[in-house]
């Protein structure tokens, strides 16, 4: 069978997936996304990705680590809290070698998981099955050493590669770069059509992360969550890119607006 064409989300697509709270709606209902991400050697990756989660559709936002980390993430953001039940998981982002126990720590939950940069290199005996609904967030390097490949190769024929991925561990697959694809292990794919090359800066993916768990939490499909959260982030690194060099803390910054926009769209 030919592989089906490439989709591609538009604003109005974003307005409809995403879960505007209806008038009874409290922060549970909303959903509840964990965090479990930095290390002492990336501490910023938590900051990012608990700023992507929080700049989400989730009601609330727990983070999971080490105390050094976990008092400098509720330093910059008082609404969060700590550990507890959660609707879906952002794992890996910065976690150098504490990558491995945040992934297996979040596959012993029976939800949704986020698997970004460090983690990826675990996913072998960390227990994934495809009840899990993960969505893989490599960059090219991280998806190059998932097929056992050159990063040249990979960037030959990223939209093979990548669904050779998703099929392999069941799972959505973001493809991040200068073109971002979102792939589904059955084969459909769709290519981002947000975003700058301003958004080639440190932590700009552990923004991405936070934000795609926080989408799961509130409800989204893992493919839709991947897309959404790849749109928004790309839409928010215009944004940022409007008043001069994107830095990773302006493009969660710019999160909540450009969902507000879109969602007063409809
Ligand atoms: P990471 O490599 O994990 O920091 O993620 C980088 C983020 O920036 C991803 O969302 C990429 O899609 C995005 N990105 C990197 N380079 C470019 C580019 N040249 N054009 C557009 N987006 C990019
Ligand atoms: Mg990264």
């Amino acid at each position: 069978l030919p592989a089906p064409a490439l989709e591609a989300l538009e604003a109005y697509d974003v307005a409809r997936l995403l879960p505007v709270p209806g008038a009874t709606a409290h922060k549970y209902t909303r959903g509840v996304v964990g965090v479990r991400a930095g290390s002492s050697t990336y501490p910023g990756a938590a900051l990012l990705c608990v700023a992507g989660a929080s700049s989400g559709m989730a009601g609330m936002v727990r983070f999971v680590g080490p105390d050094a980390v976990a008092d400098r993430v509720r330093g910059h953001f008082p609404e969060v809290v700590g550990p507890g039940r959660v609707q879906a998981w952002a794992v890996g982002s910065g976690g150098d070698a504490d990558a491995e126990a945040m992934l297996r720590d979040a596959l012993a939950d029976d939800v949704p998981v986020v698997v970004d940069a460090d983690a990826l290199a675990h996913l072998h005996h960390s227990g994934s099955t495809p009840r899990h609904r993960m969505v893989l967030t490599p960059h090219a390097g991280e998806l190059a050493a998932l097929v056992g490949e050159s990063r040249e190769e990979v960037e030959a024929a990223p939209l093979r590669h990548a669904r050779r991925i998703a099929g392999h561990w069941q799972a959505v697959v973001l493809l991040k770069g200068a073109r971002t694809l979102v792939v589904h292990p059955d084969g459909r794919a769709r290519v981002n059509t947000t975003g700058t090359p301003w958004l080639a800066t440190a932590g700009s993916g552990d923004v991405l992360t936070g934000l795609v768990g926080s989408l799961l939490a509130s409800g989204l499909d893992p493919f839709d969550a991947a897309s959404v959260g790849a749109w928004l982030h790309g839409e928010a690194g215009s944004r940022a890119a409007e008043s001069g060099p994107v830095v990773a803390t302006t493009i969660a910054r710019h999160l909540t607006g450009i969902i507000g926009e879109v969602t007063h769209r409809m």
